[in-house]
């Protein structure tokens, strides 16, 4: 089980701040914003957006907007990214949302010269 999958199941520890019956939503442990929230699907076994179906994505759709209301991004803006595969550096092999904001925030479209995968 990968890590997402623990937090899912309430193995290991996670600061949520969101929940429903397809979605959790938990801060990011090493965040790049102010506000970095990670929403992920709860259903097991979805690497990643290649791998998604659409209803799931819809779920996640209506997560991804709670979240931004219930962090106070809504009005003010938020980014969302999701990294996958190897090029894209992604860590951790469960679909996952990061949602920025709380700061106006760089545009990284074209970095490629960085450690970090945001
Ligand atoms: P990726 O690079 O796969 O897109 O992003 C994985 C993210 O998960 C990273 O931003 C990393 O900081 C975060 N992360 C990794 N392990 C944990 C953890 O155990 N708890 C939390 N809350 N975040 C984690």
């Amino acid at each position: 089980m990968n890590i997402f999958e623990k937090i899912i199941d309430k193995q290991i520890p996670a600061q949520i701040i969101y929940e429903d019956d397809y979605a959790l939503a938990f801060h990011d442990i090493d965040p790049q914003a102010p506000i970095h929230i990670l929403v992920i699907p709860k259903k097991k076994g979805i690497k990643g957006l290649q791998e998604v179906d659409g209803e799931t994505m819809v779920h996640m759709t209506t997560a991804i907007q709670n979240v931004a209301k219930a962090m106070g991004l809504d009005e003010s803006g938020y980014r969302v990214i999701t990294n996958n595969g190897d090029d894209a550096g992604q860590e951790v092999p469960h679909l996952h949302f990061h949602v920025l904001g709380g700061t106006r925030l760089g545009h990284i479209h074209h970095r490629d010269d960085t450690h970090k995968s945001l």
